[in-house]
């Protein structure tokens, strides 16, 4: 096991790179930094039959991607959402039902439609989701109270930057897809709508041919994730709707339904028990006191994590940067993304293991936990 500490020049590449960011919006800071740039593909409006082509689709290709569920949907196809978790992918929240005029008429009833669709999540699938996406995107349906309401709750609203323009209308064919996404403006980092609900047939036989034109572009894929600076579209200077403001109720209404459901309290204290990650026959083990449990997610040290995957570590002191190399494939983290500020690392560089070991490419198999221990086994994907 090695581990390099390096500092300044070599990372000059690297502090470029989080720079080069799309400027469209005043919410993004920074793209992940990664020496390649990365795509995002995301998948609305499933679960639905179509999804499990998707995921064939996906698991040839070796590509991880985020699907924003309705929960209308993932009440129908709760196999269809445990499988997107078990394959290795991400899931967000896309509201209930996707009625336009029911969740941008009233805050109370989009708030309503997000807590409902994340316990439809939960109960399908055991995973809690802070990523949300506004059906129709946040431009001319979030004024700045829903913005606010739900970044207080610890939502992350992900709008997109290429839109593939599969639903511009229905049945918009296979071809077309392809050029819209071919002569879309790509960027360091680029998040793709796509849809996988019933109707997208056409999306499913475009895919092949949109992961292999991001491959030749250099791209590597990932999935989002809290530690994602969202893409999020500017705030329109009108609303398309009339509808009251929010209120301080309703947003607490919110805010205490994710203090309910993401703390500690709602999950057993971790600290009577030790977490093992088994990895090609080998145990990377987590002392009780050595990972925490922080909103729902397992937090573990990097350095312990990364070493019990051989792999490499390396800090940049001067910029504020982690960087890890597992299998060749390197990830890398802001201070502020691992619990420090501007350019100070942490003593202690905390990460989501499960986040981790996806980006990784490491797909979770198997979770158990007894009174004593969790155990998560994982495997390259
Ligand atoms: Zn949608």
């Amino acid at each position: 096991m090695r581990l390099l500490v390096q500092t300044g020049l070599c990372f000059i590449m690297l502090s470029c790179l989080l720079l080069g960011v799309n400027q469209e919006n005043k919410h993004v800071k920074a793209a992940t930094a990664s020496s390649k740039p990365v795509v995002y593909l995301t998948f609305d409006d499933g679960p639905s039959e179509k999804t499990k082509e998707v995921l064939a689709i996906l698991k040839k290709e070796g590509v991880k991607a985020t699907f924003f569920m309705l929960g209308k949907e993932v009440k129908q196809y709760p196999g269809i959402a445990k499988q997107v978790v078990q394959e290795g992918h991400a899931i967000g929240n896309h509201t209930y039902n996707h009625v336009y005029a029911e969740l941008y008429g009233s805050f109370a009833n989009f708030a309503k439609q997000v807590m409902d669709t994340d316990e439809a999540i939960y109960q399908a699938t055991g995973v809690r989701t802070n990523l949300l996406r506004a059906p129709g995107g946040t431009f001319g349906n979030f004024d700045q109270g829903y913005f606010d309401a739900m970044a207080k709750a610890g939502y992350i609203i992900n709008d997109w930057n290429v839109d593939s323009g599969d639903s511009t209308r229905v049945g918009v064919p296979e071809k077309e897809i392809i050029n819209t996404v071919e002569h879309s403006t790509l960027f360091n980092k680029t998040v793709v709508l796509m849809h996988d609900s019933s109707i997208h047939g056409e999306s499913v036989k475009a895919l092949p041919e949109v992961i292999a034109f991001f491959k030749k572009k250099g791209y590597q894929f990932a999935v989002l994730t809290d530690q994602v600076e969202p893409i999020q579209f500017r705030l329109a200077p009108s609303m398309k709707w009339k509808r009251p403001k929010v209120t301080a109720a309703e947003t607490q209404t919110v805010v205490q339904y994710m203090n309910r459901t993401r703390t500690s309290a709602a999950i057993p204290p971790p600290n009577t028990q030790s977490l093992i990650v088994h990895a090609a026959g080998e145990e990377i083990k987590f002392e009780p006191l050595e990972y925490k449990m922080e909103a729902g997610t397992t937090v573990v040290p990097l350095r312990q994590l990364i070493m019990g995957l051989h792999g490499i570590i390396r800090l940049d002191m001067a910029g504020g940067i982690v960087e890890a190399m597992v299998n060749n494939e390197s990830i890398s983290w802001t201070a502020s993304e691992v619990g420090g500020s501007g350019t100070s690392l942490p003593s202690r560089i905390m990460v989501p293991v499960r986040d981790t070991l996806q980006r990784f490419h490491y797909a979770i198999q198997k979770m158990t936990a007894t009174k004593d221990k969790r155990e998560i086994w994982i495997e390259l994907s």
